[in-house]
């Protein structure tokens, strides 16, 4: 059934980088196989997903949507493909996603343009577009994506699904191929909270692979399914609330805090004076991270090689060749702000101000259980209203850089709509607090 719609509506969303069906069939029967000999199966095992091209799957591609790794096949598994496996997972494909998760359209993918299922002419946001308009179109029911600077939460909001960020160190990245080592983190995007409840217990837990995993005992999150929030403090961070939010988002959101004042929540104002920093501070870090992640990608290891005279000049033509506009841009920014003279200046002082828009935070959740502010400032806009401005392209991530930053969880949930389109709330909690924010969630879903 759902290859079929699938085959129906992927001609429009171009959700998918590669077809998984024949794999797909195969993983099916074999739960079909498992009900049939009376064997217990997980609440994930055959639900159709989808997987972010940035995730390895042995034999299969992970092409990040570039051409640097358009041939590269995946030697290994990820640990949350191997925890999905554990619990019979099945995959329809890859999906697509800005090249190497920079960016916030899915645009600057080097293979297609995916499209806002709720209107085909807007983006579905990114990086994690593909794996929101699969959600969103119907043809999976859960996906993953990755979160750097807001990847998950954002294409959640503009797509109308709930995609969950979750702690920094929750999950683990090995197997995720690396953008910003200290703000990446996969997490589920679906279309109500019970799913990201399931998705989360398939693939949170220690990895020894990661050594920014943490330990911490198993937990079931459907637990945290509780329709109450009686009692429950929710901060409401001026700042979030400045200048640049759009008015019917704000009028939805305003309606959201009232939702959750009818149902008991205790509703408290609140100052983040250093919050406004975070996005200068995260557009040094994260791409500081990715020049020297990204410094791989030589033609030599693996991906795409264009021969050369000699090495540097080998060097020069795949790199050349192989990355996009963005990336190069990313890459010039994060030697630049790494080079000697000037990594005191942008690179150590970005670290600082790190440091101090998590000391508010910190402070902020002493006072209150959860956070709400906006996920971005605005819907979906249109397919290349942004692409030649980087900066106002940038400026969309305000809302949920800081959450990388500061490593706390945080997740996008449906709030209203504008013109058809959804808008999105975004709810932050203590770190590996995920069952509040899922209670939160649950109980205003
Ligand atoms: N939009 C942000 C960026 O371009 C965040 C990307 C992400 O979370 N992967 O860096």
């Amino acid at each position: 059934k759902y290859l079929a719609h699938k085959d129906a509506v992927e001609p429009r969303v171009q959700a998918f980088l590669s077809d998984n069906r024949e794999y797909a069939l195969e993983a099916a029967a074999a739960v079909d196989k498992k009900i049939a000999a009376g064997e217990s199966i997980s609440d994930l095992a055959g639900i159709p997903g989808a997987i972010k091209d940035n995730i390895c799957i042995k034999g299969q591609n992970a092409t990040c949507a570039s051409r640097m790794l358009e041939n590269f096949k995946s030697p290994y598994n990820a640990t949350v493909i191997e925890k999905l496996m554990n619990a019979d997972y099945v995959s329809l494909g890859k999906t697509n996603m800005d090249e190497f998760a920079m960016g916030s359209s899915t645009e600057n993918s080097a293979f297609q343009i995916t499209h806002n299922p709720w209107n085909l002419d807007c983006v579905p946001g990114g990086s994690s577009g593909g794996s929101a308009a699969a959600v969103a179109s119907g043809e999976a029911v859960w996906a993953l994506g990755s979160d750097t600077g807001g990847s998950i939460r954002q294409p959640a909001s503009y797509c109308g699904l709930v995609g969950m960020k979750p702690t920094y160190g929750l999950i683990s990245r090995y197997g995720l191929i690396a953008f910003a080592s200290s703000l990446d983190q996969i997490g589920p995007i679906t279309t109500d909270v019970t799913d990201c409840a399931i998705v989360l217990n398939a693939i949170a837990g220690h990895d020894s692979k990661d050594s920014t995993s943490i330990v911490q005992e198993k937990k079931d999150y459907k637990k945290a399914l509780v329709n109450d929030v009686r009692g429950l403090k929710i901060g409401i961070p001026e700042e979030y609330f400045a200048e640049g939010l759009d008015s019917e988002c704000r009028k939805a959101l305003e309606e959201a805090i009232d939702t959750y004042k009818k149902l008991g929540a205790e509703i408290i104002s609140l100052k983040m004076p250093h919050m406004k920093y975070g996005l200068a501070a995260y557009y040094i870090i994260a791409p500081a991270e990715a020049s020297s992640n990204l410094a791989r990608f030589d033609g030599v290891g693996f991906g795409l090689r264009i021969p050369g005279t000699d090495i540097v000049d080998m060097y020069k033509k795949t790199r050349s060749a192989g990355f996009g506009a963005e990336v190069k841009r990313r890459i010039l920014l994060g030697t630049y702000v790494l080079s000697s003279g000037y990594y005191d200046a942008y690179y150590l002082r970005a670290m600082k101000v790190r440091t101090l828009v998590k000391s508010d935070y910190d402070e902020a959740l002493k006072q209150v259980d959860v956070l709400l502010t906006p996920t971005v400032p605005d819907t979906a806009f249109k397919i290349g209203q942004n692409t030649d401005d980087p900066l106002a392209m940038y400026l969309g991530d305000i809302c949920t850089v800081t959450l990388n930053l500061t490593g706390l969880p945080g997740m996008n949930i449906c709030c209203g709509y504008k013109d058809g389109l959804p808008i999105g709330m975004q709810l932050i909690a203590k770190a590996l607090d995920e069952e509040t924010l899922l209670r939160a969630a649950y109980t205003f879903e």
